[in-house]
C-alpha cells in the first residue's frame, strides 16, 4: 500500500530516523519542504544565496531516498519577508524572495524538486508588508505556471474567503487552482472542492476521517518540523501511515487509500509513484 506524508521537514533532530520511523509505521512516499534561510545558516543577500539552502536540502532529500521515496519542494517561508526585512527593507526582501522563487523554479525544470512552496505570514503584519507578500505569492505562482508545476502555500488560517481570494490569484496568473495546494488544510474537502484549490489536510485528531467522509479530494500531511523542543510538533512521522490504517477499520478501502496517497500526489506534481 502506497501511504504519502505530503508535507514534512528533517533538519535538525531525528533527522532520518524520523524518516526510519515513518517507514515503519507502514509510510512509503514523502515530500520535504526546505525551511526559512537561517535553519542552513545563511543570511540571505540576495535571491542566489538560497542556492545554499537549496543544495542542502537536496542532499537531504537524496539521502532521504535510501529509506523511503522523497520528494523535494523547495520554498522560500513567507516569513522570511519579516526577518530579510528588518536587515535590509521589506522591497529588497522581496526582490531577494522572488528571485529565490525564480531558482527554486529551476531546479523543478531540471527535475530536481517536485514544487516550489511560497505563500503570506500567518501573523498580522502591517498593509504595506501585506501587500508586498501577496507580490512575492503572485510571483510563486507565475514561476509555477512557467514550469508548470504546483505551489504548496503556507498562508493565514484557512476561511473560505481567504481561499477564494488566493484562487483568484491564481486565476489572474493563469495557474490551474488544482496547483495550489494550501498546506496545513482543515478537512473541509467539499468546500475546497468548490474552491479548487487542493488541500493538504493535516493528519490530526479526527481530521482524515472528517475529510474521508466528504470525499477524496485531498492529500495528508503531518508538518512534522523535526525540533528537539517539540519532539511530535506539528505531528509526529508516524501519524499519516497510522491515520490512514485506520480509514480502512472505518470501512474504507484500499481503492480509497490509492486515490489520496498515490493519484491525487501524481496528478498534482506531474510524477509517477
Ligand atoms: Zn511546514
Amino acid at each position: 500500500m502506497i501511504i504519502t506524508d505530503n508535507h514534512m521537514h528533517l533538519y535538525r533532530h531525528l533527522k532520518l530516523e524520523a524518516l526510519e520511523e515513518f517507514k515503519k509505521a507502514g509510510g512509503t512516499h514523502v515530500l520535504l519542504v526546505s525551511l526559512l534561510a537561517h535553519h542552513y545558516d545563511v543570511s540571505p543577500k540576495s535571491g542566489r544565496d538560497y542556492v545554499k539552502v537549496f543544495e542542502e536540502h537536496l542532499s537531504l532529500v537524496r539521502k532521504a531516498n535510501k529509506i523511503v521515496k522523497a520528494y523535494a519542494v523547495l520554498g522560500v517561508h513567507p516569513a522570511e519577508i519579516t526577518i530579510i526585512g528588518s536587515r535590509l527593507g521589506f522591497e529588497k526582501a522581496t526582490e531577494i524572495m522572488k528571485e529565490a522563487l525564480e531558482i527554486a523554479g529551476e531546479y523543478v525544470a531540471k527535475g530536481e524538486a517536485v514544487a516550489i512552496k511560497s505563500g503570506r505570514p500567518h501573523y498580522r503584519v502591517d498593509s504595506h508588508v501585506w501587500k508586498l507578500s501577496n507580490e512575492v505569492m503572485r510571483h510563486a505562482f507565475e514561476v509555477a505556471k512557467e514550469v508548470g508545476c504546483a505551489v504548496q502555500l503556507h498562508t493565514e488560517s484557512y476561511s473560505f474567503e481567504m481561499a477564494m481570494e488566493i484562487a483568484k490569484i491564481a486565476d489572474e496568473v493563469g495557474l490551474k487552482r488544482e496547483k495550489v495546494v494550501k498546506h496545513f488544510s482543515p478537512p473541509k474537502v467539499k468546500e475546497f472542492e468548490e474552491i479548487g484549490i487542493f488541500p493538504s489536510v493535516l493528519a490530526g485528531n479526527d481530521n482524515v476521517l472528517t475529510a474521508a467522509k466528504q470525499g477524496s479530494r485531498f492529500v495528508l500531511e503531518t508538518d512534522y518540523i523535526d525540533d528537539p523542543k517539540r519532539p511530535g510538533a506539528v505531528l509526529g512521522p508516524k501519524t499519516v501511515p497510522r491515520k490512514v490504517k485506520e480509514l480502512l477499520k472505518h470501512g474504507f478501502d484500499e481503492d480509497f487509500i490509492y486515490k489520496i496517497c498515490k493519484e491525487n500526489i501524481e496528478k498534482i506534481y506531474g510524477i509517477e509513484l
